[in-house]
């Protein structure tokens, strides 16, 4: 992950980071030619996508976001990220939850490199509030409550 200053077309450097602890991330950076600085910043959700995908923002690994739900199973740098969700079980003794064919159908517009770390997020949201079946209206809550909106 890099930012170029446009005006200057040069790559901009890594000034600062910040992870406030509530799971997102800032960084800064800034352009060595003209002195323009640019702020990225990354809400829970996109923090722990960055963690868990390994990837280095200003050359340091993003760690672990406290981010309660989706911790368990999504360490950074896990090599089936990617994978879709296993149908392991969880710590809650609910069954797994079921989804339903809109449910499916809305998951299968995510793109496929993050599909199974969105269901698992689905999945652990409707486990902890004892939902049984996945809907888009779940999907539509837990998106509003979790801050996902975009996804
Ligand atoms: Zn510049």
């Amino acid at each position: 992950m890099k930012f170029l200053c446009v005006d200057c077309d040069r790559q901009m450097a890594f000034e600062e980071r910040a992870v406030p602890g509530d799971g997102t991330l800032a960084a800064v950076f800034t352009c060595p030619s003209c002195g323009r600085r640019t702020a990225m910043l990354a809400n829970p959700m996109e923090t722990q996508l960055v963690s868990s995908l390994g990837v280095k923002v200003g050359g340091r690994t993003v760690p672990d976001a406290n981010f309660e739900g989706i911790r368990t199973g999504v360490t950074a740098g896990r090599e089936d990220a990617f994978a879709p969700a296993p149908e392991t079980p969880s710590d809650t003794q609910a069954g797994p939850v079921r989804w339903n064919v809109d449910a499916v159908e809305r998951l299968g517009h995510v793109p496929s490199f993050v599909r199974g770390m969105v269901k698992k997020i689905y999945n652990e949201y409707a486990k902890e509030r004892g939902i049984e079946e996945m809907t888009p209206e779940i999907m539509d809550r837990a998106r509003s409550d979790l801050g996902l909106e975009g996804m």
